[in-house]
C-alpha cells in the first residue's frame, strides 16, 4: 500500500451512521483507488474533527469483491448474465411501462432510496416514479422511525431535536450512542454531561451499556416495560407538581385531560412492574421536572419493541410537561432542506381518532411519512388481491436481508413478476432480482444525505467525488434520467431552451424555468430530471447530480428567508437560493445553510392554532389501557428475550461486507447474562443453538454481565455472504432476520418488535 504524504487529505463524509461526520482522507494503493488514511475533518461545521473507531475501516467498503461493474440480467437458465446499459435500460422500461399498463403503476412499488449515507441518488426516483404512476414507497425508516414521526406530526407539527450539548438533563431512551453513535460527537457530549455535576445523564435501557456505565442515572428496565417505567416518571412529575403549568396553558392544548390521565397513574405499581426501583422513578421525575432544559433522544431499542409509538409519543411529554421546547438546552423543532419525516395526515373525527389517512392497498395498514410500514410489503405481495404489487424498484436497500422474516421477504420478491435493484454491490436482495443495475460507489461520485437535523445552526454537506467512478457503472441520477427517456415522456428538443440558458447563468436560468413552468406543468412534475438535464450539465464536472439541490435551495430560502439570511445569503428574488446552493456545491467540508432563533413561535409551534396538541386520543386510550394489561406470558419452549441487532463496535449498516472489518474479540457473538449461560451450559466462545418461532441458527457464546437475566442479544448487520479467499461465498455471523417475524409488529403504525423476539438457546 502506498503512502501519501500531507497535502493530498481530501475533504467527505463517513457514511456508516446518520452522524455523517466529516473526514479527510488520503488515497493510495496500486491504482490510486484505496482508503489508506482518515482523520477527523476539523473544518466540518457540526462534526468539528470527532470520528469513532469505525471510520477507519471504510476502505472495506469502497474496495470489496461483490462490486459490480456491469448491468446484470437473469437469463433462462436462471443465471445473471451481462448486458450493456441501452439494452438493459430500455428493456426494464418496457417491463415496467407493460405492468404499468396492465395492471396500473400503483402495483409498482419503489423501496429503498438511500442508506446512512447516501440520499442523493434517491432523490432523483421521483421522476421514475411519476412516469410509472407508482404510488407506494418504502424504505427502513417505516420500521424504524414511523411511530415517532406519526405522533411528532400529530402534537408537534413537525420534527424535533435535542440539544444534548447544553441540557442540563439528558434522556436517553433504547440507545447506547458508545457504540450506535447517531448523536453528532456522541462521546464527547456523553461523557461531557456525566462528568459535569450540574448536569443529569439519565438511561433506560435493559443492558448496562458503555452509555448506561456513564449515566447519573440507569433506568435498567425488563425488556418491553418501557412503557410503565416512562409512564411513573410521568406520573410522578404531575402527582407532585413537578410540571411547568403556566408554559403547558400557554402554549398546548388538551393539557388539562393529559395531566388529569397521568394523576391516575400507580406510580409505584408501574415502577415495580416495569422492573425499576421507585426511587430511580423519583429520582428521574425530579431531574426532569427541575431541570432548565430537557433533551430527550430516543432510538429503536424503545421504537424496535412492544408499545412502541405509545413510548414514543411519552417520550414526547418527557420535554413538553416541563415546557423545555424551543429554547436552547431544551428540544426544538428542526427545519431541513428536505424533511425525511414529513408526513401526510388524515383529520380528527369526532371521536378524537385520526380518520381518512393514506393506507397502503391491500392489508389498509397505515402509511406515515409516505411510507409503507416495511413488515406489511410481504402481506401486500403473496395474496391473490387485485391491488397487490406486482413488480418492485430497490435502489441502494437491501430488504431481503435487512427487514424481518427474511424468508418471507424472499417468497415475495419471488412472487414479483418483475424485480429491478440498483446498488453498488450483489447484496441478497440484487441476488433475487431480474436485472441489476451497478452504481459507482458513495466516495466515486457527488453524494449527500438529508440528516441535517441540527439546531439552531443547520448544514449541509455535498460530498465530492474522491476518484473517478467504477468503469461500468452508472450514478443513480442518470440511471433515473435515461428511464424517464426512454419511457418518452419529454418530446427531443424540449428542454433545449432550459439547457441553453442554464449554460449562460443561473439567474437566468431560474427566471427562465419558473416561467415556463407555469406553462408547462410537465415541468414541476419531473422537476429532478429536468433540472438533471439542464442544469446539471453546466455544473461542475460530475456535478450534475447536485441539480435537484438548486430546486430544494430556491425553496428553502423561499420558505425560510431570515434563517436563510442569518446564515449570510441575501438579496432578492433567486438571489438567496442561488448564493446558498453555490456555498453547498462549493463548501467541500460542509456548509451552513441557516441560522434560527431558539422560540421563534412560527417555527416552534408550526401547528395552525399555534399550539402543541397534548392530547392525542389514541395514545391516551392505549395509555389508559396499562394498568389492566397482562403481560402475554413467554411461550414454554422459548423463555428467553431476544435483542435481535445490537450495535457493536464493529457493527454499522450492511454497507461493509467483508468480515474482514470485524476487529474485536467476539464481534459476531450472541451476548447471554452468566446466570442464564450457567443454567444452560454455556461458557465464553461455546456454540450454541439460537432458535425462534422463525428460524434457528448456530452462534458463538459471549457471558456478559452487562446483560439482564432473561436476555440475550445478538449483533446487528451480520450474516453476510462474502466470498472468501478461494471464491467461495461464506457467512459470517447469524442474520437477525432470519429469526424475527413479521407478525411481532406494532398495531399503529407496523413497526417490528426485533428487539423482543422470545427465543431459546441450547448448548450444542
Ligand atoms: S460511524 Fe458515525 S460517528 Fe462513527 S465516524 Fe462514522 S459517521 Fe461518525
Amino acid at each position: 500500500m502506498t503512502r501519501k504524504k500531507d497535502g493530498d487529505w481530501k475533504p467527505t463524509a463517513c457514511c456508516l451512521c446518520l452522524a455523517n461526520c466529516g473526514i479527510l482522507v488520503q488515497l493510495g494503493g496500486d491504482d490510486g483507488r484505496s482508503i489508506v488514511r482518515i482523520r477527523g475533518d476539523k473544518k466540518h461545521p457540526v462534526s468539528r474533527g470527532y470520528t469513532c473507531n469505525k471510520v477507519l475501516q471504510l476502505d472495506y467498503y469502497q474496495n470489496n469483491k461483490q462490486r459490480l461493474n456491469s448491468p446484470l440480467r437473469r437469463n433462462a437458465d436462471g443465471l445473471f448474465e451481462k448486458v450493456d446499459w441501452d439494452t438493459a435500460i430500455r428493456e426494464i422500461a418496457e417491463k415496467y411501462m407493460s405492468i404499468r399498463d396492465t395492471h396500473g403503476g400503483d402495483k409498482i412499488m419503489y423501496y429503498g432510496g438511500g442508506g446512512q449515507g447516501n440520499h442523493l441518488g434517491g432523490a432523483y426516483s421521483g421522476s421514475v416514479q411519476k412516469a410509472l404512476g407508482i404510488r407506494y414507497r418504502s424504505n427502513a425508516l417505516a420500521q424504524e422511525k414511523t411511530g415517532l414521526a406519526w405522533v411528532s406530526n400529530r402534537v408537534l407539527g413537525g420534527f424535533w431535536h435535542a440539544d444534548l450539548e447544553h441540557c442540563d438533563v439528558a434522556v436517553i431512551i433504547g440507545k447506547n450512542p458508545w457504540q450506535s453513535n447517531g448523536i453528532q460527537r456522541a462521546r464527547i457530549v456523553m461523557r461531557d454531561i456525566s462528568k459535569n455535576p450540574d448536569r443529569t445523564l439519565i438511561v433506560l435501557d435493559p443492558q448496562r451499556t458503555e452509555t448506561a456505565e456513564l449515566a447519573d442515572i440507569h433506568l435498567a428496565v425488563r425488556p418491553g416495560r418501557d412503557v410503565w417505567c416512562i409512564s411513573a416518571i410521568l406520573g410522578h412529575m404531575v402527582q407532585n407538581n413537578l410540571v411547568n403549568i403556566d408554559w403547558l396553558e400557554a402554549n398546548t392544548s388538551g393539557h388539562e385531560a393529559v395531566l388529569k390521565q397521568l394523576a391516575q397513574v400507580p406510580v409505584e405499581q408501574y415502577a415495580e412492574f416495569s422492573g425499576v426501583p421507585f426511587e430511580k422513578i423519583v429520582q428521574t421525575a425530579e431531574a426532569i421536572g427541575n431541570a432548565q432544559g430537557v433533551g430527550v433522544y430516543e432510538d429503536l431499542g424503545t421504537e424496535m419493541a412492544p408499545h412502541s409509538t405509545l413510548c414514543s409519543y411519552l417520550n414526547m411529554l418527557i420535554f413538553l410537561l416541563p415546557g423545555s421546547l424551543g429554547k436552547k438546552g431544551g428540544t426544538n423543532m428542526i427545519t431541513g432542506l428536505n424533511s425525511l419525516f414529513s408526513s401526510v395526515l388524515g383529520h380528527i373525527g369526532g371521536d378524537g381518532y385520526e380518520v381518512n389517512y393514506p393506507t397502503s392497498p391491500v392489508t389498509g395498514s397505515r402509511i406515515v411519512s409516505n411510507l409503507v410500514p416495511c413488515n406489511m410489503i410481504p402481506e401486500e405481495i403473496l395474496t391473490d388481491h387485485p391491488d397487490r404489487f406486482r413488480a418492485m424498484l430497490v435502489e441502494s436497500a437491501n430488504p431481503a436481508h435487512s427487514l424481518a422474516d427474511s424468508s418471507r421477504f424472499r417468497d415475495a420478491f419471488e412472487a414479483l413478476e418483475f424485480l429491478v435493484v440498483i446498488d453498488v454491490v450483489m447484496t441478497e436482495t440484487a441476488e433475487l432480482a431480474d436485472y441489476v443495475l451497478p452504481a459507482p460507489s458513495q466516495y466515486e461520485k457527488y453524494e449527500a444525505t438529508f440528516f441535517n437535523f441540527e439546531y439552531p445552526v443547520n448544514t449541509y454537506h455535498l460530498r465530492h467525488p474522491l476518484m473517478e467512478p467504477m468503469p461500468g457503472t452508472l450514478p443513480e441520477p442518470e440511471i433515473h434520467a435515461r428511464l424517464v427517456e426512454a419511457m418518452g415522456i419529454f418530446e427531443e428538443g424540449e428542454l433545449a431552451e432550459l439547457q441553453r440558458v442554464a449554460q449562460d447563468s443561473r439567474d437566468q436560468f431560474a427566471e427562465r424555468f419558473f416561467a415556463e413552468s407555469s406553462s408547462n406543468p410537465k415541468l414541476l412534475a419531473y422537476i429532478p430530471y429536468v433540472l438533471y438535464r439542464t442544469l446539471g450539465p453546466a455544473l461542475p464536472k460530475g456535478a450534475d447530480s447536485a441539480a435537484a439541490l438548486w430546486g430544494l435551495c430556491q425553496m428553502f430560502a423561499q420558505t425560510h428567508p431570515a434563517h436563510v439570511r442569518n446564515a449570510g445569503y441575501g438579496g432578492q428574488g433567486f438571489a438567496a437560493g442561488e448564493q446558498l446552493f453555490t456555498a453547498i456545491l462549493e463548501g467541500k467540508s460542509g456548509t451552513i445553510i441557516s441560522r434560527e432563533e431558539f422560540g421563534d413561535p412560527a417555527y416552534q409551534f408550526p401547528k395552525e392554532d399555534g399550539k402543541v396538541a397534548l392530547q392525542m386520543k389514541e395514545m391516551n386510550d392505549e395509555l389508559a389501557t396499562l394498568a389492566d394489561y397482562e403481560m402475554p406470558p413467554l411461550p414454554d419452549d422459548f423463555p428467553l428475550i431476544l435483542a435481535a441487532g445490537e450495535r457493536r463496535s464493529y457493527t454499522a449498516n450492511t454497507i461493509i461486507r467483508n468480515p474482514d472489518w470485524l476487529k474485536s474479540n467476539n464481534p459476531t457473538a450472541l451476548c447471554i447474562n452468566p446466570v442464564d449461560a450457567g443454567r444452560i451450559g454455556l461458557t465464553d466462545n461455546a456454540t450454541a443453538l439460537l432458535t425462534t418461532k422463525r428460524g434457528s441458527v448456530e452462534v458463538i457464546v459471549e457471558v456478559s454481565d452487562r446483560m439482564q437475566a432473561g436476555t440475550i442479544a445478538l449483533p446487528n448487520g451480520l450474516g453476510l455472504s462474502y466470498p472468501d479467499a478461494d471464491g467461495n461465498r461464506t457467512v459470517t455471523g447469524a442474520s437477525p432476520n432470519e429469526l424475527t417475524a413479521l407478525e411481532d409488529r406494532d398495531p399503529w403504525v407496523g413497526t417490528p418488535w426485533h428487539k423482543y423476539v422470545p427465543a431459546r438457546l441450547e448448548a450444542l
